[in-house]
């Protein structure tokens, strides 16, 4: 970690990147910026481990810029600040999750809803800087450097290490749930039980509404009732969807993977919304009868601004949610990603950062 709070030096990171995208994680050092008047310089205690984390070091996207340090879910501790930071002091607790800057000017700037940047929003790894050169290294590493309006401040009630998936996991789910007014008298889906789906199902029941799992993983059942779910339904069962036809108000799709559209599409309401969080790498197809003959709507909902990840980790802090977590030595991270694809995760790895470049 570094302890030399001189802002006009580059502070240097021990991290593990994957070189390719066949390569595993190795570690890796690099140097992050020195600190900018906005800047704050955040040594990361904990990092959790995101799906798509695995879809950008393999490319799946078409976009991976190697090396690639992967990493969007981060709590850490305020080590130094730049000289107009106003928001946060050293020793505060903060978190980063998967933007770092945006131009700040744009319509959907101005709006809160800095994911949207009509310019250029940086993600947190596999980007550029606004210069449109300068790589960005996310958070499987010791320490990162990010202008104070990306920063959020944690709930000083979470475990940080808990708490560190709600920066991707949790915003992902909040943002849909509150834009579609999600809460009592609501019918609600998740499909996919996983990091995204397990947090999405503890917020929706701490907001009201009636929460239905659908899984094809019957094994987790008992967990999903134990995040609030009101039901669970076990879709490798040919029957079952069948019977829910015209179920649902909204129905949020957590699955990185490709499924039957038309499937699910029916299972909604007159009016309803089936709305897509997870991001498989595939192209999807569907029949446009199963919108229009109920009037439905199938929508995206991609991370969420700010203000708003701000005002779900407050939410979270008011209702205690956090996900349920595994934390890890660094080294092991190649064996959670492949523990991930081969959906042994319950329900989030999370790297303690603390140790990376220990002896074990
Ligand atoms: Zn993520
Ligand atoms: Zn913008």
């Amino acid at each position: 970690m570094p302890t030399d709070d001189n802002n006009f030096k580059s502070f240097p990171c021990h991290g593990y990147a994957v070189h390719s995208a066949t390569s595993p994680l190795v570690p890796y050092n690099f140097e992050r910026r020195a600190l900018n008047p906005k800047d704050v310089l955040i040594s990361i205690e904990y990092c959790g481990v995101c799906h798509s984390d695995i879809h950008q070091a393999h490319n799946d996207w078409s976009c991976g810029r190697y090396p690639m340090v992967p990493g969007h879910e981060i709590v850490g501790l305020v080590k130094a600040v730049g000289e107009q930071v106003t928001k946060f002091a050293v020793g505060e607790r903060v978190g980063v999750g998967c933007m770092v800057d945006s131009c700040r000017a744009c319509d959907n700037c101005l709006a809160e809803e800095e994911q949207f940047c009509l310019k250029h929003m940086v993600m947190t790894y596999n980007d550029v800087e606004m210069d449109l050169k300068t790589p960005t290294y996310g958070g499987y590493s010791d320490c990162i450097v990010v202008d104070e309006h990306f920063v959020l401040r944690m709930p000083e009630n979470l475990d940080p290490a808990s708490a560190a998936p709600l920066l991707c996991a949790g915003i992902t789910t909040y943002s849909p749930l509150r834009h579609w007014g999600v809460g009592p008298g609501y019918q609600l889906a998740i499909v996919g039980l996983g990091g995204l789906g397990h947090v999405g199902v503890k917020i929706a029941r701490s907001m009201g509404a009636e929460v239905t799992v659908l899984s094809t993983s019957p094994e987790k059942a008992s967990d999903a009732e134990m995040f609030g779910a009101h039901h669970f339904v076990d879709t490798g069962d040919p029957l079952a969807l069948p019977k829910l036809h015209d179920c649902f108000d909204v129905i949020i799709n957590t699955m990185p993977v490709n499924f039957n559209l038309d499937l699910y599409l029916n299972l909604l309401k007159a009016d309803g919304a089936l709305i897509s969080v997870g991001m498989p790498a595939q192209i999807f197809s569907f029949n446009p009868f199963s919108l229009q003959m109920k009037r439905r709507s199938l929508c995206g909902s991609f991370m969420g601004g700010i203000a708003e990840t701000q005002e779900m980790l407050d939410y979270c802090g008011e209702h205690n949610i956090t996900a349920e977590v595994e934390l890890i030595h660094p080294d092991d991270i190649n064996q959670a990603w492949e523990n991930i694809i081969a959906k042994k995760a319950r329900y989030r790895y999370v790297i303690d950062c603390h140790k990376i470049g220990e002896q074990r």
